[in-house]
């Protein structure tokens, strides 16, 4: 089909109907902004990262959406550490945080989420596409000229006077400006399915999330509301280039290697015998704004999952984000500082979640989450921490810097 001459005036243009994208189009199409939404596939899609943090059920609140998640949630009140150098479990609470008035969160299936933040999306005004690509934005002052492909193979233009790149892992933008930088400290991958029949928690535990460490790396065991459980392993890259078998043999001989674990599964089966692997490493862009776009979510920076942050940082990306294109559309003597300020923001969560991510495996670090103990509210402000209680008024920082001042002090010539 031929390409259309003109291209269609919009004022935003999102690059992915993910949670930051789908989140921004509905922030800004409620705001009477015209909101071109762009999603190369089809609502419900497979996505992986099924666990979501307290703080994130305020965003549900501030979007009207909370009884619609929870209708497909798994309520989770708090996380479960199972570590090979500990003879028992650990249970946390997010009741016991600095702020008890976000107890919980849920576990969700992503395709079910995501599709009810896109219609959302579109239901708020958002125009919003399936099947349509990104393939090409060119900027200029005034905005910018998106090319995109949809599924029957014609191609359609939009000229937009802000463009959001939300496009997770696909880096849309930072692989344009050729900014992505990945972090060497961390290249894990992920093998991960999902079981039927695998054992749960008693009572209201059942909906928790555990961590099980193993010589590897470590699991995820994610019970969903429609009884299966997501089990994933990430393991470091030295032993996945060990693999010499088939994926799924390799999965099993990976969870063998983790007996608490292999007891929970041992009636379950695995759900269409199928195993997944994915990539897993962490990266960064140099940068996460320009005059005429922002890059939100996993399009910016992407880290370890092990704290479950990734949904929640990406849909407080999309809420800082639309303050910024109020300034650059609106107020441009603003729009400097705004973005500046936008900056700062998007590296603050990855990097206080980053520095416990990569010392989680560290004793003195460990000691604390597997027998918390509470002296300067450590224990208090770690929890916040694991339910995302980080850009609000909570003071958990002088704690955190407690915690981090024994840490270098015990760990001092043993940096991990
Ligand atoms: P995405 O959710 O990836 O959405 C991006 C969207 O953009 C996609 O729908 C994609 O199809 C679309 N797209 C891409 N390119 C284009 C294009 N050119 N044109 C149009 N559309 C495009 N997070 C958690 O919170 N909890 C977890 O338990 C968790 N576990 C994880 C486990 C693993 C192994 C991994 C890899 C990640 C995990 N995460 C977890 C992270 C989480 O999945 C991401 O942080 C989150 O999905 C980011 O949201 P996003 O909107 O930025 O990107």
């Amino acid at each position: 089909p031929a390409e259309s001459d003109a291209p269609t005036p919009c004022d935003v243009l999102v690059i992915g109907g993910g949670p930051a994208g789908s989140t921004a189009a509905a922030l800004l199409a409620q705001q009477g902004r015209q909101v071109v939404l762009l999603e190369k596939e089809h609502h419900p899609r497979f996505h992986i990262g099924e666990s979501l943090l307290p703080a994130n059920v305020q965003l549900f609140d501030r979007l009207g959406l909370r009884q619609d998640i929870e209708r497909i949630g798994m309520p989770k009140w708090g996380v479960e550490f199972v570590s090979p150098d500990h003879d028992h479990a650990t249970m946390v609470e997010f009741g016991d945080a600095w702020d008890k008035t976000m107890p919980y969160a849920w576990q969700v299936r992503r395709s079910e989420m995501d599709e009810i933040l896109f219609r959302n999306a579109a239901a708020r005004g958002a125009q919003a596409i399936e099947g349509c690509r990104v393939r090409d934005v060119q900027f200029d002052a005034e905005g910018a000229t998106v090319t995109a492909k949809q599924d029957d193979g014609s191609t359609r233009r939009w000229r937009a006077r802000f463009v959001l790149d939300a496009s997770g892992r696909d880096t849309f933008l930072s692989n344009k400006f050729k900014a992505k930088q990945k972090n060497p400290r961390h290249n894990s991958s992920a093998l991960f399915g999902h079981f039927r029949n695998a054992d749960r928690l008693p009572g209201r535990l059942e909906g928790n999330i555990t961590i099980f460490w193993f010589a590897h790396g470590w699991f995820w065991y994610i019970p969903l509301a429609d009884g299966t459980t997501s089990v994933g392993a990430v393991c470091w890259p030295y032993y996945l280039k060990s693999r010499k078998k088939p994926l799924q043999e390799f999965f099993a001989d990976t969870i063998a290697l983790c007996p608490e674990l292999q007891a929970r599964l041992s009636k379950a089966t695995l759900v269409d015998d199928a195993v997944y692997a994915t990539g897993n490493y962490s990266y960064t862009s140099t940068h996460c704004s320009g005059e005429r776009y922002l890059m939100l979510g996993d399009a910016f920076t992407f880290i370890d999952p092990v704290f479950s942050s990734g949904v929640y940082l990406a849909m407080h990306s999309a809420f800082e984000g639309v303050g910024v294109v109020a300034a650059t559309l609106d107020r441009p003597a603003e729009a400097a500082a705004a973005r500046q300020r936008f900056e700062r923001y998007m590296r603050k969560g990855p990097r206080e979640f980053s520095w416990f991510i990569f010392r989680v495996t560290n004793p003195t670090i460990r000691e604390f989450f597997m027998y918390p103990e509470n002296p300067f509210r450590v224990k208090e402000a770690l929890l916040s921490l694991l339910a995302g209680d980080i850009y609000g008024k909570t003071p958990i920082w002088r704690s955190l810097r407690v915690l981090k001042t024994l840490y270098y002090l015990v760990s001092a010539g043993h940096p991990r």
